[in-house]
């Protein structure tokens, strides 16, 4: 799959507005300023596909992205802002619920995107098991990668692994948005799922 043939196609603020159209659907979820665009950025090979430095009241939609028209990369609303009122929290978390039980069995990976110098947050945590309970795969990717010094990489990584209770055959993979580091190993786990 060609990722840097990939655009814009709609959000989604309401379950009328998901794409169930039968291609596979590449989920990512991450805490607020993980990374997670800087990530899909990378992947693309863009600067701006998906918008750096998202504000609050941008937190409640889904953006879908197709990829070389043969998947769907779904930018899913980051969580964890400090300054997002109760209503928008709970808004955020109804789509949520409504994206990962929808009938139409529409996620087929999940890619959570952590923070590689941190324990995972309890959002990380509950936003994994909501993954993991919908029966996808999924990948974790350890974002800030170049942020640590190398002796800091292992330990580091065994933290999250531990935190999160991955099992040892789930991918953990060092990623870095700045550096480009672990893009072609994303890439590979999820043409797996994908295909090619
Ligand atoms: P989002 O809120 O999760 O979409 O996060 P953004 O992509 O907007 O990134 C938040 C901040 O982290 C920005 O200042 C990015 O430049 C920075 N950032 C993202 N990824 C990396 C990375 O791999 N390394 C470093 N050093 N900074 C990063």
């Amino acid at each position: 799959m060609n990722f840097t043939k990939a655009e814009f196609a709609r959000s989604a603020a309401d379950p009328k507005d998901f794409l169930r159209d039968g291609l596979p659907q590449m989920a990512f979820a991450g805490r607020s300023n993980v990374g997670k665009s800087s990530v899909i950025n990378r992947l693309v090979g863009r600067k701006n596909l998906a918008y750096v430095g998202a504000t609050p009241g941008k937190t409640t939609q889904i953006n879908y992205f197709k990829v070389d028209g043969r998947a769907w990369l779904v930018d899913l609303p980051g969580y964890g802002y400090a300054k997002v009122s109760r209503s928008e929290k709970e808004r955020w978390g109804r789509l949520m619920e409504r994206y990962f039980q929808d009938e139409g069995d529409i996620l087929t990976v999940g890619v959570l995107i952590v923070d590689a110098r941190h324990k995972p947050t309890d959002d990380d945590v509950t936003m994994y098991n909501w993954f993991r309970e919908s029966g996808c795969p999924e990948i974790v990717a350890a974002n800030k990668l170049d942020k640590l010094k190398a002796r800091e990489v292992e330990p580091n990584l065994a933290l999250i692994r531990q935190t999160l209770e991955m099992a040892d055959d789930e991918p953990l993979v060092p990623f870095s948005a700045e550096k480009g580091t672990g893009r072609e190993q994303l890439i590979a786990l999820l043409e797996a799922v994908c295909g090619k």
